[in-house]
């Protein structure tokens, strides 16, 4: 069923051929046959004002919708965003949330997930801790985003020149973030790496924050039964990255699977 976009006044047939539209548009921006520049061309021009309907997200393949986010990556570094229309957005998903993916992000001001990845309201669920570490009740939040809301990719998005992975290498104590920075340590000495390593060396720092996505990824796999019994069937896939923050790129790891 399409909902909201312009209002429709001008009767069932007219509206039955926008919906066909409406559904056009979607498969061209998300769908996996096109070349993501393609995409990014043909997006900014659409306004992005429904949320995604159940029947749209069940649609996607995992690999769909890693295509989905590095498209709407691509348009945020080259300029080209939709236009949100986040109240449309709201009526449209106020009923019920189908989103495509669940990401895991750190909670820096500079890395906001659904700016960076041009996603709307009710597209992606989100969880954000200082250094994108997953702790017990992360994976329990991821667990629910995939095994009963039915998201088709986790994406653990580290970032360069991350404080904490820098507090980590400093072995900063304060308060309940030195707990949080001793799940970060193990990615240090996991880090092969022949130059200056301290949290001064930009490069190091992001080498170390680069290990730590790999290493949260892992962690998923042996920690939660529920993700890694999804992923193998194929339901599902974790998917590693790094925001830059200078280009604005984010990449996306290589799966590991
Ligand atoms: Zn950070």
């Amino acid at each position: 069923m399409c909902r909201e976009w312009p209002p429709q006044k001008q009767g069932k047939a007219h509206e039955q051929k926008a919906c066909e539209e409406r559904r056009t548009a979607l498969k061209l921006l998300l769908g996996s046959s096109l070349a993501l520049g393609t995409v990014s061309l043909s997006a900014p021009q659409r306004a992005h004002a429904a949320a995604l309907t159940r029947e749209q997200r069940d649609q996607l393949t995992p690999d769909q919708v890693v295509e989905m986010l590095q498209a709407g990556n691509e348009r945020f570094r080259t300029g080209k965003m939709q236009a949100h229309d986040y109240l449309a957005q709201k009526r449209t998903s106020a009923g019920g949330q189908y989103p495509a993916a669940a990401i895991l992000s750190c909670i820096d001001s500079r890395a906001p997930a659904e700016i960076l990845l041009d996603t709307g309201i009710g597209d992606t669920f989100n969880a954000r801790v200082a250094g994108n570490i997953a702790n017990d009740d992360i994976i329990g939040s991821l667990e629910f985003a995939c095994a009963a809301a039915g998201a088709k990719v986790v994406l653990v998005m580290g970032h360069t020149a991350c404080g904490a992975v820098k507090g980590a290498i400093d072995n900063v104590e304060l308060g309940h973030l030195t707990g949080l920075l001793d799940k970060i340590k193990p990615a240090i000495p996991a880090t092969t790496y022949a130059g200056e390593k301290t949290a001064k060396n930009a490069e190091f720092v992001d080498a170390v924050a680069a290990t730590n996505v790999r290493r949260t990824v892992e962690g998923l796999r042996q920690r939660s039964s529920v993700l890694a019994g999804l992923e193998k069937q194929g339901k599902i896939k974790l998917v590693g990255s790094m925001y830059h923050l200078v280009g604005g790129r984010v990449e996306f790891f290589a799966s590991s699977a």
